[in-house]
């Protein structure tokens, strides 16, 4: 990849969780779809399309939440929602984020020359059984709690707010906000759904969902003391919707704000290695092969190919420049 074609991005000045998850999953990946200029050349603007390629397990994922979203739009706008149509708007979901896609893959091919491997991955077959799974999941989320209790009207004060949202952090921008907040005596419940995680709460995942006290803390309306929150996350996994709750309290923001500078710590560092001349080589790579296979960049990434070999052979760079530079001070 030439420096001349792409333009390197300012410091990175925005936190999400996704940001956080790419970031930790592979450097790689992280860095060529947020250590890039956003704007101007097309190049940079077939990078970030490929880097948002995604597997149709993931567009399913997708799908589902935009439906159980979209659910609860209806509910809010007291408009009529047609269950028999489910099916249908799950499918439409996927096929037209499927279509957008394919002008990724043309893009991928017209610059290697080959077929692409993403073309095997993105078969329609498999379309009827996605949409039963994301169907199933869906109806299972509705009989659980809090959910089934808004949509019976137990829960009156209740709201939704986009993941999208920011808030200011000193210079950063961060994506802090719960999916659905409610009111109970004069406790609030943030909460996000994970349309896949799992089981058992990571202690890291823990301070990613206490943060959203520092959105609530932020919004009008809402209480400035942590410790009226209870932080909640609905996530699926191993066949179930799996709640998980818990009150927060000073320290535990504090620790989640601590975490967020520290990521953002990592994500400058990561950006300076790539530095001007865009040099990918000294980015660590995937931590396992499993994350290759749903990237958009496996065919034009060394890791994609090979994440073994790959991996071996960039130790061994990273290891004779390290010897270069002693030689040079000695
Ligand atoms: S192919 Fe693998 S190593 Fe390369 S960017 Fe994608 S996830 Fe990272």
């Amino acid at each position: 990849m030439s420096a001349n074609k792409i333009q390197w991005a300012n410091r990175p000045k925005i936190w999400s969780v996704s940001r956080r998850t790419l970031m930790n999953r592979c450097p790689r990946a992280w860095v060529l779809r947020y250590g890039f200029s956003k704007r101007r050349s097309g190049f940079n603007k077939h990078l970030r399309n490929i880097s948002d390629w995604s597997a149709p397990w993931r567009l399913m994922q997708r799908a589902l939440r935009g439906v159980i979203i979209e659910r609860f739009e209806t509910l809010l706008k007291n408009s009529v929602w047609i269950e028999k149509d489910l099916a249908s708007k799950i499918r439409h979901r996927i096929i037209g984020a499927m279509l957008r896609q394919n002008s990724v893959v043309d893009v991928i091919e017209s610059r290697t020359g080959k077929r692409s491997n993403l073309r095997d991955i993105m078969q329609i077959d498999r379309l009827d059984r996605l949409v039963e799974i994301a169907c199933h999941r869906y109806h299972s989320v509705m009989k659980c709690k809090p959910i089934v209790d808004i949509v019976q009207g137990k829960i009156s004060e209740w709201n939704i707010f986009s993941r999208l949202e920011k808030t200011k952090m000193d210079n950063i921008d961060v994506h802090l906000s719960p999916d659905i907040v409610w009111k109970s005596g004069s406790t609030w419940h943030l909460l996000r759904f994970s349309v896949q995680g799992s089981v058992t709460m990571r202690d890291e995942n823990r301070l990613e969902h206490m943060a959203m006290v520092v959105w609530g803390k932020m919004m009008n309306g809402l209480p400035e003391n942590s410790e009226r929150y209870i932080v909640e996350n609905l996530s699926w996994s191993r066949g179930k919707w799996n709640r998980w709750a818990e009150r927060a309290n000073q320290t535990l923001v504090d620790d989640a704000m601590k975490m967020i500078y520290r990521d953002m710590g990592a994500m400058i560092d990561l950006h300076e290695r790539l530095g001007p001349s865009c040099d990918l080589s000294q980015i660590p790579l995937a931590s396992s092969k499993r994350i290759c296979n749903g990237c958009g960049h496996r065919d034009t990434c060394p890791g994609g190919e090979d994440l073994v070999r790959a991996s071996l052979e960039q130790s061994a760079l990273e290891m004779a420049k390290a010897s270069q530079l002693r030689n040079k001070v000695c």
